[in-house]
């Protein structure tokens, strides 16, 4: 493959129809990393095609469930094969820590091992009492034909795989669209399943922006399920060129999301240092550039200032540098457009009457911060309210805002004030509370005295504007299958409604 051939399509690899290029850039010194094919919409009608000749007469939906588990499982093995080489062309494209680009590898593998165990446990039929022994009723599921993905920047490999394997698990076929910015590891995501033995076609991948490639397969007549995870403001684009299709439509957009810490988690020097920790992971893990970052501290007002000066002392002590230099702990920001956003945030914020504890500037490059990269230094923002905008929409930067609060109550009803409903955590030493608080949450997934974790077995998705749908879990794979109910019966006799 030339690296110009990143769109594959009905096996074959391949540069743009319109014969377009597009730049990807190093976002640690804004140098061009790659020259990616730049598709159009005659590549996403082209892919549908391939895709949509797979799903009707080709060899995939019809593979035994016993095969395709075994293909992801291979695929997995290759995973893990290819672990270094991944990590780092997904640490250099996104900016990401070498460290963290090894997990999201580990985390992808496993996803297809789940996948491959989940749908070989549920690949039976349910037969259901019809009532009579003269009728016999089963409900099976089947694929649901072909399926777009559309994938962000942040996580490319991660989203890319948690729709991938449970689609193909499900026995569909499918065009994925990448980030436009972080296309890389998906190529070569689509070269391991290739080399698994994907049949041609099955699988598909178009490099491009999202308008036009991402806008022609959600509203492509020949698409049946949309998948796709990214912005409030994309996603609702895709909802509305999907809906004329009555496509299935599964959203993963953005959060907003609060970390709850109650002072009774701060009562012992070890529970202070564990919640000051995890509010650090929480907010500032890949510079902040995650869906579910815990990007609101709101926290008890009576330990406010002893935790917010701690942490921002530790948050000034972050090492920020490219991801693949060894004892960096934060990588830049994808592109200038993110730092330039950051910086509007924190502007807005500051006008606004918060308080900057730390941060709100751009780091002087150094000999890890290469000149001309998209660094922002991780900032604490204190005495933030409702009606900031670094509040209320999702920065996707370094940024991690205070709010306080009083009683349980009123602790709830900030980390439910949001359009948004992704994820929030709970730190509290008392056990009846955070579970009473984690109860009352209106968020897809509530961590108690943890921050991030996520398994494969359990469900991934947003309340609220957060999204529709979910990823992992056994409704991961039910996104990818229609259920259909075969009613047989037996003893055939006229029905007699009509006297004929
Ligand atoms: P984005 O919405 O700008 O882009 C996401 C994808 O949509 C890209 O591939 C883009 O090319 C495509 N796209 C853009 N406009 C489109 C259109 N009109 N039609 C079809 N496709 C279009 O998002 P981003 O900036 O790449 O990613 C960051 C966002 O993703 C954040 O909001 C983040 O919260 C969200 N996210 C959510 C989850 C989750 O699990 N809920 C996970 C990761 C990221």
């Amino acid at each position: 493959m030339s690296g110009l051939a990143t769109i594959h399509v009905d096996g074959a690899w391949r540069r743009s129809l319109g014969g377009a290029t597009r730049d990807v850039l190093d976002p640690a010194d804004a140098t061009v990393l790659a020259v990616v094919a730049e598709g159009g919409a005659e590549d996403a009608d082209a892919a549908v095609a391939a895709a949509r000749r797979a799903f009707d007469a080709g060899p995939w939906p019809r593979t035994p469930v016993a095969e395709r588990a075994a293909l992801l499982r291979r695929t997995a093995d290759l995973l893990q094969r290819d672990r270094e080489e991944i990590a780092r062309t997904e640490s250099r494209d996104t900016g990401k820590t070498l460290e963290e680009g090894r997990a999201d590898v580990d985390d992808v593998t496993s996803a297809f091992r789940y996948f491959a165990d989940l749908v070989v446990n549920e690949s039976g039929g349910r037969v259901v009492d019809a009532g009579t022994p003269d009728v016999h009723s089963v409900v099976v599921h089947e694929p649901v034909g072909v399926c777009a993905m559309i994938t962000p920047w942040n996580y490319p490999l991660l989203q890319a795989s948690w729709k991938i394997a449970p689609a193909l698990a499900a026995g569909n076929t499918f065009v994925v669209k990448p980030s436009e910015v972080t296309p890389l590891s998906t190529v070569h995501l689509a070269r391991l399943l290739a080399e698994a033995g994907l049949p041609p076609g099955a699988g598909n991948v178009v490099t491009g922006a999202g308008d036009p490639v991402g806008a022609r397969l959600a509203a492509h007549p020949d698409v049946d399920l949309v998948s796709f995870t990214g912005g409030l403001a994309s996603g609702v684009k895709v909802a509305q060129a999907a809906a004329p299709g009555v496509k299935k439509v599964a959203l993963e957009l953005g959060g907003k999301n609060p970390n709850v810490v109650f002072a009774d988690a701060c009562a012992t020097d070890a529970g202070f240092d564990t919640a000051v920790d995890q509010a650090l992971n929480a907010a500032f893990i890949h510079s902040g550039q995650v869906c579910s970052a815990g990007a609101r501290l709101v926290i008890e007002e009576s330990v406010r200032d002893r935790f917010v000066a701690e942490l921002a002392r530790r948050a000034a002590r972050v090492r920020l540098g490219r991801g693949t230099e060894p004892g960096v702990e934060c990588g830049p920001l994808v592109s200038r457009e993110q730092l330039e956003k950051t910086e509007a945030h924190v502007a807005a914020a500051l006008a606004d009457g918060a308080t900057l504890r730390c941060g709100g500037a751009r780091p002087e490059p150094s000999g890890v911060r290469p000149e001309g990269g998209f660094f922002y230094l991780p900032t604490v923002l204190d005495h933030c309210h409702g009606d900031m905008r670094v509040v209320r929409e999702e920065t996707f930067g370094p940024i991690l805002t205070v709010e306080t609060f009083h009683t349980e109550d009123e602790a709830v009803a900030l980390a439910n004030d949001t359009e948004y409903g992704l994820a929030g955590g709970v730190f509290s030493a008392d056990t009846a509370r955070a579970r009473r608080v984690a109860a009352r949450l209106r968020h897809g997934t509530v961590w108690i005295n943890d921050y991030h974790p996520y398994l494969p077995q359990a469900e991934w998705g947003g309340y609220g504007k957060s999204g529709t749908g979910r990823e992992l879990g056994p409704a991961g794979l039910a996104e990818y299958r229609e259920t259909k109910h075969i009613y047989e019966n037996l003893r055939p006799a006229p029905v007699r409604w009509f006297a004929g």
